[in-house]
């Protein structure tokens, strides 16, 4: 039956599936190295969730005050409750400058400080001089700073040698009978064709998979495809169970209110009208890093502290500022929040939720992008022709719990990194080896069986129940209970899926098939997220467990959680099938630098 597809065969030297930030970012590098690249996108490259990023990009420019990379290196590793790669670590902190300067160069509207240099907000969890004081490191494009950064790199990506191919749905990886990824199999949404991609390298920057929760800040399009079809290649992902929460997705819609908010001061309320972070993080309040703002919102909820009809949101209090401040600083926010709160920030505070905002999990790589396995006892095999970069990868710089504004910073470092990587390691041109007859049966079966999918259960009904069970299960606070109720929920959605039901049968623009295909790629990321977080027997970063939580005299959860660096400093491998079977290992953390000219910052306790 597979047969009856006709494939047009394309040849490049490197394919970069992913036009956000960190797939322009490699597309435009690699082409500029003079390797002929071809970017697939499933939609058009300035509509990519990285578009949607608010408030800014970090880096030590030290513009509006003191500032050192060794310091940012030290709070984005505090940041990430130690599971961060030191290395990796170094690598982006030390880079951040130079990226910031090239952005700057090549067209980023940056905003301004009185004499001109780009302007820089504090963000959660960066401080000076290794947590005693707060750094204003986040450069910002208003709040619109995603927007800013996106445009700019697809502007200089058309000034490169790159071919894109729009609203192009990648399927699966090619991969040969020895592990090498050789290209990636895609649909032409459009025209309903199929096209094979061959290449000496497959670069997956196809970002997060947000919607496999119910509230998520991200795009509909976070389908975590990338992760999906490394799970289908039969590689393992990455400390899948630390999701972000965002203390401030506005109430019932999720869309983001930037950290931003916060920086310029904007302050979290409760029901009392009280500033109630002062007590959760009394040197850093409301700027302490997301996990612990989330959980500490959280709990003022339960405690009945909540605001609102049902006492189950917090406020976000602008009111205070200058109004003139919050139109030159924050316009985006002031719209959201009329459109989707009906509040007026000057005079009202904005009602919001911690919801669903960040995958620190994913397709682990080293800091030159290149995909890692563990592979006959090497924690840090390379996976031949296969790299990752941006939110889909996890490399890991954000272990445990991503701060703010280092995600944008790590799509244009690492963008850039794999494009060196490529330039070091391919020629332009090379021949490409020969691909087996049957490369593509099994995508394509899988495709073909997609499209006939004749059950009883339609795809939004799976989908729904996945979200749901994710959002109650996985949550800020995880229980003993919750998961083990997740796992076997999850478990069962996987199975349901093979009771899928597409109605269109066409190829072109079926957008049933390709929300279809998304789910399952959204089913693996949620089955090895809630797994290994059913697994994780500690509190670390995001993963935070009632069970393992210090508790007050009355048996209320305390405010530190008990992380436990003796048995579970290491990151989670975990790989799944399409039956819904799971299996889990682990690979060691750098606990090491790249170079002398800063020292790795061992292991202790993270307060704020
Ligand atoms: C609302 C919001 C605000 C944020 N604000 C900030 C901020 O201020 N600072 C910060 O540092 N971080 C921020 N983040 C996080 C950051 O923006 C994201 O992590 C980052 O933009 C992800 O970029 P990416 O390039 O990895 O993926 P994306 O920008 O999500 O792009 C993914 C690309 O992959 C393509 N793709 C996916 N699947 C397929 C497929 N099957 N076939 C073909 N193409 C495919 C898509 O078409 C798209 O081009 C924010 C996130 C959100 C959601």
């Amino acid at each position: 039956m597979t047969s009856a597809y006709k494939i047009t065969e394309h040849k490049y030297d490197m394919v970069v599936v992913g036009a956000g930030g960190a797939g322009l970012r490699a597309t435009f590098g690699l082409a500029h190295k003079g390797l002929q690249t071809a970017c697939i996108t499933k939609v058009f490259p300035t509509r990519s969730h990285t578009v949607a990023a608010q408030g800014g990009i970090s880096a030590a420019l030290g513009n509006m005050g003191e500032d050192d990379w060794r310091f940012h290196f030290y709070d984005t590793i505090k940041g990430s409750d130690w599971l961060g790669d030191q290395d990796a670590i170094e690598y982006m902190c030390r880079e951040a400058i130079p990226a910031i300067i090239e952005l700057e160069h090549q067209g980023v509207p940056f905003s301004r400080t009185e004499d001109g240099k780009i302007y820089q907000r504090p963000f959660g969890g960066m401080t000076t001089h290794y947590g005693k004081g707060t750094a204003q490191r986040t450069c910002a494009a208003a709040d619109r700073t995603g927007h800013a950064i996106l445009h700019t790199l697809y502007q200089q990506s058309l000034a490169h040698d790159a071919r894109f191919f729009i609203e192009y749905f990648a399927l699966d990886l090619i991969m040969d009978e020895e592990g090498v990824c050789r290209g990636v199999l895609a649909l032409d949404m459009a025209e309903g064709t199929l096209h094979l991609f061959r290449a000496q390298g497959v670069v997956l920057a196809t970002g997060g998979y947000g919607r496999a929760y119910f509230s998520a800040t991200s795009a509909h399009t976070c389908t975590g495809d990338g992760g999906g079809m490394a799970l289908r290649a039969g590689l393992g992902l990455q400390d899948m169970e630390f999701v972000q929460f965002h203390p401030t997705g506005i109430y019932g819609a999720g869309c983001l209110i930037t950290e931003g908010v916060r920086g310029e001061g904007g302050i979290l309320r409760n029901s009392k009208g009280e500033r109630f972070m002062e007590r959760y993080a009394p040197n850093a309040k409301d700027l302490a890093s997301r996990d612990v703002v989330s959980r500490s919102m959280t709990l003022e909820i339960r405690e009945g502290r909540g605001v609102g009809e049902h006492g189950d949101h917090i406020h976000l209090d602008l009111t205070h500022l200058d109004p003139n401040d919050i139109h030159e600083k924050l316009p985006g926010i002031a719209e959201s929040a009329r459109i989707f709160a009906n509040v007026d920030v000057t005079k009202q505070p904005i009602p919001v939720i911690p919801t669903v905002h960040y995958n620190m999990g994913g397709i682990p790589t080293n800091y030159h992008g290149e995909v890692v396995q563990l592979k006959d006892g090497n924690p840090d095999a390379v996976v031949p022709g296969l790299y990752a970069i941006g939110e889909a990868a996890c490399v890991s710089v954000h272990g445990a719990n991503r701060l703010g504004s280092n995600s944008l910073l790590d799509l244009v470092v690492f963008g850039r990194a794999v494009a060196n990587r490529c330039a070091e390691t391919i020629r332009p041109g090379m021949p490409h080896k020969s691909l087996p007859a049957d490369a593509c049966d099994k995508s394509l079966a899988n495709l073909d069986k997609l499209r006939n999918a004749n059950g009883g259960t339609a795809t939004a009904d799976l989908r729904l129940r996945m979200q749901r069970t994710m959002q109650e299960d996985a949550a800020v606070f995880r229980t003993p209970d919750g998961l083990t109720r997740g796992v076997g929920r999850i478990r069962d959605c996987v199975k349901a899926f093979e009771d899928i039901r597409v109605s269109d049968r066409s190829l072109i623009w079926n957008s049933d098939l390709i929300e279809t295909l998304e789910l399952q790629n959204l089913l693996g990321q949620a089955l090895t997220t809630i797994v290994s977080a059913e697994n994780r027997t500690e509190s670390r970063g995001a993963q935070a467990r009632e069970d393992f939580w210090e508790k007050d005299e009355h048996g209320n959860l305390a405010e530190n959680g008990i992380r436990d660096d003796e048995n579970w400093l290491k990151h989670t491998l975990c790989w799944a099938d399409e039956a819904g079977n799971t299996r889990i290992d682990y690979r060691p953390v750098h606990l090491y630098t790249l170079s002398n000219d800063v020292e790795a910052v061992p292991p202790k306790k993270r307060t704020y």
